[in-house]
């Protein structure tokens, strides 16, 4: 663990714009390691009073939908317009092969060279707190570091998509021009909280294109709006050409107006207390595994439950049965 002084040293570093240190801070929230931990959360306790302005946004979509490519070409641009932009990517790491979604394909070259750019590779696994953990922490970090348009890309699959619409500010779903084909292929939940739809690679087919802007936002019509006042509106790009790019800008631009801070101020406070719970859970079941006879009786009533010998929720009852006893032992 760092002592004292080098957190404070690290803290000023990162403060100063350092891309080494605030890698290494990132690696330090990433890691599993309990000494690590307590330092990364001593980093982001003097992290989080940095005052900051900033724009979180999430882009999320199936595996080949364009999110790098549409990340890569907007992150320039937005450099371009004077903004400090980092990238986070949420990977939700598939727990069959332990391997990473993401991988270690090159990501977006061009934004990760330039000066007031930081792409943060994905994590190659799991850290303690989970995935969404990390990254809202990962996010602090890269706020008080000077970013102030952070980037959250993630793989559309399972829950890990509504998790990052729980993290950022705005929240954007990419979609191919095939979606005109079939709305229903597109999850119901995941298009209700979405900002804004982007209909990606539209130099493909313009004619798809086209039908897949009408009918989503036909769809969207019929859904309830995931911000009162704010209609998501369904933008064609091409982020290899470039068409719609300056759409994307002025969907960001209004969204993130003056008068609009207010409301998003009121949804990160609802955010910051989600987050509390989860991150208590979390937090809560890591140390119980740490505890090599609570592990043993878990792993127990786990195997009991598989081979269907009781029901899921009388183990989950036996168990925390078992760990309020211990604590009123305890005291
Ligand atoms: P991701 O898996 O969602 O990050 O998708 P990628 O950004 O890696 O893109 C998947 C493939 O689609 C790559 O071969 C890209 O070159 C291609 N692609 C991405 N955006 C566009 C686009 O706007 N137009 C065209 N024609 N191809 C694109």
């Amino acid at each position: 663990m760092l002592r004292e002084e080098n957190i404070e040293h690290l803290f000023t570093e990162i403060r100063s714009g350092s891309r080494r240190a605030l890698a290494r801070a990132l690696s330090l929230i990433e890691s599993s390691s309990e000494s690590d931990r307590d330092t990364a959360f001593e980093l982001l306790e003097l992290c989080s009073e940095v005052p900051t302005a900033t724009r979180r946004i999430g882009l999320t979509g199936s595996p080949g939908v364009g999110k790098s490519t549409l990340v890569e070409s907007l992150g320039l641009l937005l450099v371009e317009q004077g903004s400090r932009v980092a990238v986070l990517a949420v990977d939700p790491s598939s727990k069959r092969t332990g391997g990473s979604i993401l991988g270690d394909k090159v990501r977006m070259p061009n934004l990760s060279l330039h000066d007031h750019a930081f792409v943060r590779p994905s994590p190659s696994r799991l850290a303690l707190g989970g995935a969404a953990t990390t990254t809202r922490d990962a996010i602090i970090l890269c706020e008080a570091a000077g970013y102030d348009t952070i980037l959250v890309e993630t793989v559309g699959v399972g829950q890990s998509e509504t998790e990052v619409a729980d993290m950022v500010d705005l929240f954007l779903l990419l979609v191919l021009p095939t979606a005109g084909d079939d709305v229903q292929g597109i999850k119901r939940g995941i298009m209700e909280v979405a900002h804004g739809l982007l209909v990606t690679k539209s130099d493909l087919d313009q004619q798809a294109s086209r039908v897949a802007v009408a009918t989503l936002t036909s769809a969207l019509r019929l859904m309830i709006p995931p911000l009162d006042g704010w209609s998501p509106p369904v933008v064609p790009v091409s982020a290899v050409q470039g068409d719609g790019l300056k759409s994307v800008l002025d969907l960001i631009e209004l969204f993130f107006a003056d008068e609009r801070r207010e409301s998003i101020e009121r949804i990160r406070r609802t955010q910051r207390t989600t987050w509390f719970s989860v991150a208590l859970q979390h937090e809560l079941l890591s140390v119980l595994l740490r505890d090599a006879h609570f592990k043993e009786i878990m792993k127990d009533l786990k195997d009991q439950v598989e081979v269907g010998g009781i029901p899921p929720s009388v183990a989950v009852h036996r168990l925390v049965s078992h760990i309020t006893i211990n604590i009123s032992e305890r005291l």
